[in-house]
């Protein structure tokens, strides 16, 4: 009896693993069709000066609007469309589309805004990258700093040496790049102590944790103190609350993005944020 009753729970295993792949298969295709037709949005998530409360910058996030699955997250599309060359053109829908964005909000405005993009794994490690991103400057007459590069610690353990050789060239080239998620990998601080990061991003988690009942923040504390150490500039991720917001003002760090300031906000919406001078 119990024999048979292993077997049913691999065939329930079975089944469902099956059901697992057809809908990752689905997903997989539908992702094509929609990258090839331009049907995946970017939207900018504003990052504030936290003293004056100006926007410096923004980061660029990708959004996918399922014909009926309805919205499905970075976290899970990304990592599909990574299995296929699809990643590739939707990488490069991405830069060209903020290109075009940074041009267009510079008839309206003088200040040097910055669009922070996310890399990929596979998009670190291919030298092609800095060529693109120095097109992009050129074609829509941007400056430099104004693309900035975000990657994880995750990317660049995957391929240590490649990375250390393209951080050169990227740095090189003027490009500033940005460290994602910092604080929650294996060896953060190795990474800072080997790659000249220009931007230092305190994963989410940190700032979350800030509540009325937690106000000190050690981890925060040193952060700050080794950013200014090595004059990188410090955004903290996920600012939600007016106490978020106050306490990481009080603590020193400069920067900040989340829902207390805004949401990731179409391209219409950004203009208009733009427009009026924030
Ligand atoms: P990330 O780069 O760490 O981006 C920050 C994520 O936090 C975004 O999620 C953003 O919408 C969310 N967020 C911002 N402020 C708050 C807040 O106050 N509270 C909370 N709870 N969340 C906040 P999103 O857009 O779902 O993206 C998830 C991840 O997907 C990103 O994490 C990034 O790793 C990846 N991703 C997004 N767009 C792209 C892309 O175009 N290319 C690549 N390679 N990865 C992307
Ligand atoms: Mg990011
Ligand atoms: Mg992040
Ligand atoms: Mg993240």
């Amino acid at each position: 009896h119990a024999k048979s009753q292993g077997k049913n729970n691999i065939q329930v295993y079975e089944n469902t693993l099956h059901q697992a792949l057809i809908y990752e298969r689905q997903i997989q295709k539908d992702l094509v069709v929609a990258i090839k037709n331009h049907q995946l949005k970017f939207h900018y998530q504003p990052i504030i000066d936290l003293k004056s409360k100006n926007i410096i910058g923004f980061e660029a996030l990708t959004r996918w609007h399922h014909p009926t699955k309805g919205l499905i997250s970075p976290s899970e599309f990304i990592p599909i469309a990574e299995q296929t060359d699809a990643i590739k053109l939707l990488d490069e829908q991405l830069l060209d589309t903020v290109g075009a964005q940074l041009q267009q909000w510079h008839q309206y405005t003088d200040k040097p805004y910055y669009i922070s993009i996310n890399i990929s794994a596979h998009r670190f490690v291919d030298s092609k990258l800095i060529d693109d991103i120095n097109q992009v400057i050129e074609k829509y007459h941007l400056e430099k700093g104004q693309i900035v590069v975000e990657v994880t610690e995750h990317i660049l353990m995957e391929n240590k040496a490649k990375a250390r050789h393209l951080f050169h060239r990227l740095k090189l080239a003027g490009i500033r790049i940005s460290l994602d998620d910092f604080g929650t990998g294996y060896s953060s601080l190795s990474y800072l102590h080997q790659l000249p990061f220009d931007i230092l991003k305190i994963d989410r988690s940190f700032v979350t944790n800030i509540t009325e009942h937690n106000q000190e923040n050690p981890i925060i504390n040193m952060i700050v103190a080794l950013a200014n150490t090595m004059k990188i500039d410090l955004v903290a991720e996920g600012v939600e609350t007016p106490l978020q917001l106050e306490t990481l003002s009080k603590m020193q760090c400069q920067f900040g993005q989340g829902y207390h300031f805004s949401k990731p906000l179409s391209a219409e919406d950004t203009l208009k944020l733009v427009k009026n001078g924030h």
